[in-house]
């Protein structure tokens, strides 16, 4: 029997780890892809409160290490349900049933972040690794020298922009809108660029390529004029969503599929919390995320104690 059972080894679902595994309690941490969420594909942070420069690889094999070696047990399996189950004295137990095995516990942290936002186009699935990428830093590196585009106005298309202009002959930085949701600073890096093309104001309306990517259609949204643009690659970066379906008749989720729960980390079940991106939140950033770990993690404790 666990103490606390945490869902995602992610930024928010590590730091839980470490709190609890501080506290002396019993911790499993179960990730079904690896160790670090989205910070891992991050090629450098220099966000996060005292740490000035650091690779997002180096951050979270940091955290892992961590929370590792203060015991935390970190498995990698899949997680498919989670029920509440009664034991002989009428106390709410966990199950955990992942694709491997099925653990029980007296509490569980739900941090499963988060995962990009596709953008429905016809052809987009079939193109992934073809030309379609979800991350300039795990896949940028193939296209070395060749034209490719970005799509999305917030921090993660405009650094994706940065990264690929150094690499590559030629970056289209395709955003819905004429102004930025991400930071000044890059949109002011990116404009020195004399490879970068911004076409703001435009959406990608087509994929084109059969067994990969040779072209994307991109529709001017304000004239409504459409062209045809060579490309060897599109990263998308329009964003992040939930990955909660699998607890939404677990616990309350809003409308969008974030679980429910305000600063204190608490869902509206006794005994399940929830950290990082994929609860209702403002502000998702490592360092919001880092928070939410220590606090869930703290919450947990303080159930046990009354176990
Ligand atoms: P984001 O901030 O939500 O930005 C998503 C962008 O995609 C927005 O510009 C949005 O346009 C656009 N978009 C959304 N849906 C779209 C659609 N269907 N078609 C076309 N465009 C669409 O997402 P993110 O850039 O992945 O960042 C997520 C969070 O991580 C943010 O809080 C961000 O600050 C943080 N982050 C921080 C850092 C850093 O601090 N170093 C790095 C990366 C990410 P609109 O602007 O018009 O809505």
């Amino acid at each position: 029997m666990f103490d606390i059972m945490i869902v995602g080894a992610g930024t928010a679902g590590l730091s839980a780890a470490i709190y609890a595994a501080r506290a002396g309690k019993k911790v499993l941490v179960l990730e079904e892809k690896t160790y670090g969420g989205q910070i891992i594909n991050t090629q450098e942070v220099e966000n996060y409160p005292g740490i000035k420069k650091i690779s997002g690889y180096e951050f979270a094999t940091n955290l892992y290490e961590q929370a590792a070696g203060l015991g935390a047990d970190i498995r990698f399996e899949q997680v498919m349900k989670i029920e509440s189950i009664p034991d002989q004295e009428g106390k709410e137990v966990k199950k955990v049933v992942t694709n491997q095995a099925e653990y029980e516990g007296k509490s569980v942290i739900l941090a499963t972040g988060a995962k990009n936002r596709p953008l429905g186009l016809d052809g987009e699935q079939r193109l992934i690794g073809a030309g379609i990428s979800y991350c300039a830093t795990c896949d940028g590196a193939f296209f070395r020298g060749r034209t490719v585009a970005v799509n999305g106005g917030g921090n993660t298309a405009l650094e994706d922009a940065v990264f690929l202009a150094g690499i590559c002959q030629k970056v289209y930085l395709i955003h819905r809108r004429n102004t930025f949701r991400g930071e000044e600073k890059q949109v002011t890096l990116l404009k020195e660029k004399e490879n970068v093309e911004f076409l703001l104001d435009s959406q990608v309306t087509a994929l084109y390529g059969e067994k990969k990517l040779e072209a994307i259609e991109v529709a001017n949204t304000v004239d409504g004029s459409s062209k045809r643009i060579p490309v060897d690659a599109l990263f998308v970066a329009i964003g992040q969503m939930p990955d909660n379906e699998r607890f939404s008749g677990l616990v309350d989720v809003d409308e969008k599929g974030y679980i429910k729960a305000e600063e204190d980390c608490h869902t509206n079940v006794a005994g399940i919390y929830t950290a990082g991106d994929c609860r209702t939140k403002k502000v998702r950033q490592l360092a919001t995320a880092a928070a939410d770990g220590a606090v869930a993690g703290l919450a947990a404790c303080e159930y046990l104690e009354e176990w």
